[in-house]
């Protein structure tokens, strides 16, 4: 017990001099990390914690009767845990800092990271991590981790889990959570002074902020092309011939929309990249900064893509069931009978076969290379691909838009 209390007071008084040499090798004491909260959150960290070769307190209203915590970290009460450790994950919600502020004495000097994310945008006046410094004013708060979810944690860091975004006002504490991130094999990246916080909490509330755009591009698109091949092409032949032909408008109708669709979406995902090149020459710089519209085009470039690709599955998929249509059959049917009644034949034109293969072949060719584009716009993908590699592709797309242009133009 003396022992360990002298290595409490040994780790305090060091806690200073931890966060200026944070980078360096870890020391025993730097190598002991706090978890207050033994709930999903603080287990999963706890885990990839001692996994990373950390020592893990925990800290709980219930030292005694904690269930399911990883092997080899031990429980303490608040006090005893904050005492043992300079660095102190807060994974509590925020509803529950109040208990803190008895422990300001202990907590003084320490970085204490604020793992904690809101329910809903602006539900509080502050940001949690602003709150948890006005709790404990002497200690060094930072805010890192809450954009993780405690399955990710577990899981550990995959290519499209591996950013970690932390802010807070003293540099030395940030080194500190940043040393701890990288060794637990996440990038960590500084989003500034804790005034940030707010931002990287709302980032688990954000709704697809990148795919309104080309959601909504894609919508009006489908809206309008539907509506004018309607009226085109059912409503006319009803009006002018008295045929009732609605029936297509669930196949027929859909699959002329989509490839329309998708081969703008496609464009529009280009447009932007030429139109900058443009503006750069224009202007002879590429130092000043494009105009806001342009910008929000430029940044959803791989939605617009992806929609794209959307579209041009449903097309196939349209197409693909073409044959097993119950007018495509009617008529097959209706046109053999005919055929055995008048005991015709039918000439097999060469041209046409060829035609109409090399069409498919196409289409096909065009799809493969569309799907191409799509995996290599994944993170995982386009981080493993060196900047010619990715050219490449890209180039290998223009030609496939120029195959989907003259498909399109033939049918
Ligand atoms: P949780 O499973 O409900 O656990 C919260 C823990 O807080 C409890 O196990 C409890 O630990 C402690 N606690 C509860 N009431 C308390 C009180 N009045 N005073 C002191 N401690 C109290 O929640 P969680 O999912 O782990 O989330 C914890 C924090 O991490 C939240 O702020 C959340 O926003 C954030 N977060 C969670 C995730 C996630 O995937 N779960 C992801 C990102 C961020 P003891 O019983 O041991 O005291």
């Amino acid at each position: 017990m003396m022992d360990e209390e002298r290595s409490n007071e040994k780790c305090e008084s060091v806690t200073l001099s931890l966060m200026s040499e944070a980078v360096s090798a870890p020391t025993e004491c730097e190598k002991r990390v706090c978890v207050f909260g033994t709930g999903d959150m603080g287990r999963s960290l706890g885990l990839r914690l001692l996994q990373a070769g950390y020592s893990v307190m925990f800290g709980s209203r219930r030292p005694q009767s904690c269930n399911f915590l990883p092997n080899g970290a031990q429980v303490l009460s608040h006090a005893e845990a904050a005492q043992a450790a300079h660095l102190i994950f807060i994974a509590v919600q925020r509803e529950h800092y109040d208990f803190l502020v008895p422990l300001a004495y202990h907590l003084k000097g320490k970085v204490l990271v604020d793992l904690s994310n809101n329910l809903k945008k602006n539900q509080y006046p502050e940001a949690n991590a602003e709150y948890l410094q006005s709790l404990v004013p002497e200690a060094e708060v930072v805010k890192g981790f809450n954009t993780l979810s405690a399955w990710a944690l577990q899981n550990g860091p995959s290519d499209a889990n591996r950013q970690v975004y932390i802010c807070g006002d003293r540099a030395e504490a940030k080194q500190v959570v940043l040393a701890v991130a990288t060794k637990l094999g996440f990038s960590a990246l500084d989003r500034g002074s804790l005034s940030a916080s707010r931002e990287l909490e709302d980032f688990p509330l954000q709704l697809f902020p990148l795919w309104r755009l080309p959601m909504r591009i894609a919508v009006g698109l489908t809206a309008f092309f539907f509506f004018y091949l309607l009226i085109r092409e059912i409503l006319y032949a009803y009006i002018t011939q008295g045929k009732d032909i609605s029936f297509r408008i669930m196949v027929s109708l859909a699959n002329r929309v989509c490839p329309i669709v998708s081969l703008i979406m496609l464009a529009l995902c280009y447009l932007p990249g030429v139109l900058a090149s443009f503006l750069q020459l224009y202007r002879g710089t590429k130092y000043r900064r494009f105009p806001d519209w342009l910008d929000r085009w430029m940044l959803c470039r791989k939605q617009l893509g992806l929609l794209a690709l959307g579209f041009a599955c449903l097309h196939v998929l349209y197409t693909l069931i073409i044959p097993i249509r119950y007018y495509v059959r009617f008529w097959a049917t209706e046109r053999t009978v005919t055929q055995i009644r008048q005991n015709g034949t039918n000439e097999f034109i060469t041209s046409r076969a060829w035609h109409s293969d090399s069409y498919l072949s196409f289409g096909i060719l065009g799809f493969g290379l569309y799907v191409l584009l799509g995996i290599t716009s994944l993170p995982s993908v386009s981080n493993a691909l060196s900047w010619r590699e990715f050219s490449f592709v890209q180039l290998i797309d223009k030609v496939e838009f120029s195959v989907w242009v003259r498909e399109i133009s033939s049918t």
